[in-house]
């Protein structure tokens, strides 16, 4: 079974797949490479950095391994018993990548890439969020990165005895050379195209910039000056691997998909433009008799896939949103929307409106005890930092962060009530989430901003006058424009985070 970054009742959902799924997926894998080689020549002739990391498992009643697609594909005998190929040849050892404690991966991963840094071609992970993370990791680790090289010996930290023996081939020799070439790159004071003269003959960073991670395209361009392109190859999901970009080094926003007829029986859901049901029925349903065939799409309008697959999915809803831009020949080509529902998202958890709601519900009860009462609230991924975290906006009435002094009747709510407003959050949002905070690390600790008394007057103020209906208007529970969100900063009058993570343990199905 695999175990989809898309929840349910904030259960993860657990997909079925069959032995040749594998074949298929290695299929969209093997395609990539002859369509990156029309446009980038001579990636047989070095190495490709990728980060890739496996995920926690979770278990059937029965016993039955759950794992996500690409923890599925690394452990599976397609990748790990693989032939050499000089088109695909990476520098991280299997053993690396198949390691379950992350910070050890990290670490012998990125130390692979900066021994061949002279030999690398290509950077990369899988979503851009968890490159950034790595670049993240090298700014914190990077003295101990030297250190191993200077002395050929791996930290002792790094105790999985797979990582020591693959790592013991890399660190053969002690080379204070080198260890003195990344020491001088990484002391300047700005990264700012920092991973071209760490890796000097990379010609693109291979991720997934579209969709949610469309908001990592700004730090990648600055930790490589504008001068490496950003690939964006493939769309896929534990469902089903749906399509590759054709045009491989088009700018991120312009990426379009090209549907891959042999990976599903696709069909598609006749959306508004921005998600929107058009027909009345209930969200969970198919309408059999309005979804679109393939080949009956049109250019320019909104779908959400709809796939039966080899692995036993009948007519099952993706929860995407794509719009149709091209053809090529006759399979339709499709721009990734976004994610239906989708409110707030910084790496491979997605949260909708519903479960933000509830969780703020949960979590404002604690401000019962002290006569708060929680007015409005918004939210903002914040990714300037790595790794990214959730912002909440929340306007409290009376109660904020008032002394005794400046209302002799308000009870005092101090900070620590707040950090725990937080955690009581993060504890109510759903598996995936919990997974990305505790296990994975690749969401940072919420935060709390709490805004003066009528700031969110002040935002409905600035929507109106920018266009939005006075009768119309709710407040947007993710702020995605700069406008708003400085007005919404010039207002905090104070700042909590997560004293703790969240409580996740991996789940029986
Ligand atoms: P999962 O089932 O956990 O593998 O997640 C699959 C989901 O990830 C898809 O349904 C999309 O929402 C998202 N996704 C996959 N590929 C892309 C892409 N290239 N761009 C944007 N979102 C993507």
């Amino acid at each position: 079974m695999l175990c989809s970054s898309g929840t349910s009742g904030g259960e993860p959902k657990i997909m079925p797949s069959i032995a040749e799924d594998l074949e298929r997926r290695t299929f969209v894998y093997n395609l990539t490479m002859p369509i990156m080689n029309q446009y980038v020549p001579d990636l047989d002739e070095g190495k490709a950095m990728y980060l890739f990391f496996v995920k926690a498992e979770m278990s059937t009643p029965c016993g039955l391994p759950a794992r996500t697609v690409l923890t599925s594909y690394y452990k599976s005998k397609h990748f790990k018993c693989r032939t050499h190929d000089p088109w695909n040849d990476f520098t991280s050892p299997d053993q690396t990548i198949l390691c379950n404690d992350s910070n050890q991966s990290m670490h012998c991963q990125l130390l692979a890439g900066l021994v061949h840094r002279r030999q690398v071609l290509r950077l990369g992970a899988v979503f851009a969020s968890a490159f950034l993370r790595a670049i993240s990791f090298l700014e914190r680790n990077w003295r101990q990165l030297c250190e191993d090289i200077r002395s050929g010996k791996l930290s002792s930290f790094i105790t999985d005895p797979s990582c020591r023996s693959c790592m013991s081939t890399v660190l053969s020799t002690p080379d204070p050379c080198l260890a003195d070439e990344i020491t001088r790159i990484c002391s300047q004071n700005s990264w700012k195209g920092i991973l071209c003269q760490l890796w000097p003959k990379a010609k693109y960073i291979e991720a997934v910039v579209t969709g949610s991670m469309a908001q990592y395209v700004p730090a990648l361009k600055h930790y490589s000056d504008g001068k490496l392109p950003l690939v964006c190859t493939m769309y896929a999901s534990s469902e089903c691997y749906f399509g590759v970009n054709l045009k491989p080094l088009c700018d991120p926003a312009d990426v379009a998909f090209t549907l891959l007829p042999n990976m599903g029986y696709f069909e598609f859901l006749p959306l508004g433009h921005n998600g929107t049901l058009l027909m009345d029925f209930d969200e969970g349903d198919v309408p059999n008799d309005k979804l679109v065939d393939l080949v009956h799409v049109k250019l320019g309008c909104f779908y959400e896939p709809v796939v039966t697959t080899f692995a036993g999915l009948y007519r099952y809803r993706v929860g995407d949103v794509l719009q149709v831009v091209g053809f090529h020949n006759n399979a339709p080509q499709v721009r990734f929307i976004c994610r239906r529902n989708v409110v707030i998202s910084v790496d491979t958890e997605k949260t909708n409106e519903e479960d933000l709601h509830r969780s703020v519900t949960m979590a404002k009860k604690l401000l019962e005890p002290y006569d708060g009462l929680l007015v409005e609230y918004t939210s903002y991924p914040d990714t300037s930092s790595v790794p990214g975290h959730y912002v909440l906006y929340w306007e409290i009435l009376y109660c904020g962060i008032k002394t005794e002094a400046e209302n002799e009747n308000a009870v005092v709510v101090d900070g620590s009530v707040l950090e725990e407003c937080c955690i009581a959050v993060e504890e109510q949002l759903d598996y995936v989430y919990r997974r990305c905070r505790s296990h994975d690390k690749s969401v940072g600790p919420l935060e709390i901003r709490v805004v003066e008394p009528g700031t969110f007057d002040s935002l409905m103020d600035l929507f109106i006058s920018q266009g939005a209906s006075i009768n119309q208007y709710k407040t947007p529970r993710c702020i995605k424009s700069k406008k708003a969100l400085k007005l919404l900063n010039s207002k905090v009058t104070a700042s909590f985070f997560s004293p703790r993570d969240p409580k996740w343990v991996p789940k029986m199905c």
